[in-house]
Parts: structure tokens; C-alpha cells; sequence
């Protein structure tokens, strides 16, 4: 089965519980086992300043559902535990963030759907849990976590 890589992130309301109760749901998702979640770490917002500090980590699982249901569940997940999209607001705060960071080694750049997460590079918040799992994942496209995290100033 597939091994995809989840990046969770929350900065409203009781972050760590929510956190910890997205993992539950995604272990409740049939054809989604889960593996191993990382440490949670506080992180300061990126791109929107002036909004509180985010905890963020990255959960491994296993799957045999294709990369498209996988995010769809993740997205039902968000809703599920409440996290309202405002119109026209991107990287604002948010109760819950699910992004299917890595799905095996596919590469995928469909509309609602882009594999390995466009930005997964850049973001240390994203890459520094990855890194805790597997220290030398290899980000299809862009080289192993380990080097990409070294780059970041
Ligand atoms: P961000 O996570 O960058 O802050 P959003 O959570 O608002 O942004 O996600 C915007 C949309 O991006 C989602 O509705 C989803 O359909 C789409 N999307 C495409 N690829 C991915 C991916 N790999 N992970 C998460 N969302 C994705
Ligand atoms: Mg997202």
C-alpha cells in the first residue's frame, strides 16, 4: 500500500485536542491505516502575520484508496471538525489544516489536487516533522527532506 505523509496544522481553539482527534478521524477513513504521527511543534503563521501561533505536525499512514479519495477524505475530515472556508481568505486562521503533503512517490498537478504539496518545500513547519519520521524521505521533484531543510535559511 502507498505510504502518504499528512500535514496538520491548527491556530484556533484547543489546537492540540483537535489535532489529536483529526488523527482519530483519519484512522476511522476505511482503506486508511495509520502509522505514526510526529512531535506537535508551535510555529509562527506564515504568508498572513497578526493571527495567532499554529501547532502543526505530520501524521504517516498507509492506504489503499487513490490519492484524489485520500484528500477528499481529509477535506470531509476539516469540515467535520468544523473548519469554515471564508470567502477569499487563504492562510488565515483555521480550527484545522489537512494537507496530503506526499502520496508515495506520485507526482500529480490536477485542478484540486497537487502532489507532492506545492509549497512542502518551503515550509519548515512542514518539513521538520517529516524529517523527524524519515530523516531521509525523498520529496519527489526536489530531493531528500533533509537537504531541503538544510537549504532553509
Ligand atoms: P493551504 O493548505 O495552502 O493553506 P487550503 O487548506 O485552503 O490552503 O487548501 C486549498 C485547496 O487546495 C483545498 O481545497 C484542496 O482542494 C486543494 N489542494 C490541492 N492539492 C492539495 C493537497 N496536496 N493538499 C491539500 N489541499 C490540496
Ligand atoms: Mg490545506
Amino acid at each position: 500500500m502507498p505510504r502518504a505523509y499528512v500535514g496538520l496544522g491548527a491556530n484556533l481553539g484547543p489546537r492540540e485536542a483537535t489535532i489529536l482527534r483529526a488523527v482519530d478521524l483519519i484512522a476511522a477513513v476505511p482503506g486508511v491505516e495509520v502509522l505514526e504521527l510526529s512531535s506537535l511543534t508551535e510555529t509562527e503563521p506564515v504568508g498572513v502575520t497578526g493571527q495567532p501561533d499554529f501547532l502543526n505536525g505530520v501524521l504517516a499512514l498507509e492506504t489503499s484508496l487513490p490519492a484524489r479519495e485520500l484528500l477528499d477524505a481529509l477535506l470531509g475530515v476539516e469540515r467535520e471538525l468544523g473548519r469554515v472556508r471564508e470567502e477569499g481568505e487563504r492562510w488565515g486562521p483555521r480550527v484545522i489544516d489537512l494537507d496530503l503533503l506526499l502520496y508515495g512517490d506520485e507526482v500529480v498537478d490536477e485542478p484540486g489536487l497537487t502532489v507532492p504539496h506545492p509549497r512542502l518545500h518551503e515550509r519548515r513547519f512542514a518539513l521538520e516533522p517529516l524529517a523527524e519520521l524519515e530523516p531521509d524521505l525523498e520529496i519527489p521533484g526536489r530531493g531528500p527532506v533533509s537537504v531541503l531543510l538544510a537549504e532553509l535559511h
